[in-house]
């Protein structure tokens, strides 16, 4: 287990939930899934996503939808922000 720490409130976060998803994307819509652990501060509530999974699954894997709609009946899937700037990747 690698040890996290919130600077704001320096405490150790504590593991919040396993195997929540998230799911990258490129210009042309969802291509990538991996599977992560959600981290909370015990005392801001601050949330993280760590602990990725080797491999994701890719958009051309056929279990796909199937996954992010399990993600989504979980309340498990986290998507990533695409309204950001390129160069901050
Ligand atoms: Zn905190």
């Amino acid at each position: 287990m690698p040890k996290l720490v919130c600077v704001k409130c320096r405490v150790i976060m504590k593991v919040k939930k396993n195997g929540v998803g998230f799911l990258e994307y490129t210009e042309t819509g969802p291509y990538k899934l991996t599977a992560s652990d959600k981290w909370e501060c015990p005392k801001c509530s601050f949330e993280i996503l760590a602990g990725f999974a080797e491999e994701g699954l890719h958009s051309t894997n056929g279990n796909f939808d199937r996954l992010i709609i399990y993600h989504i009946d979980n309340n498990t899937l986290v998507r990533e922000a695409t309204d950001v700037n390129s160069n901050s990747k």
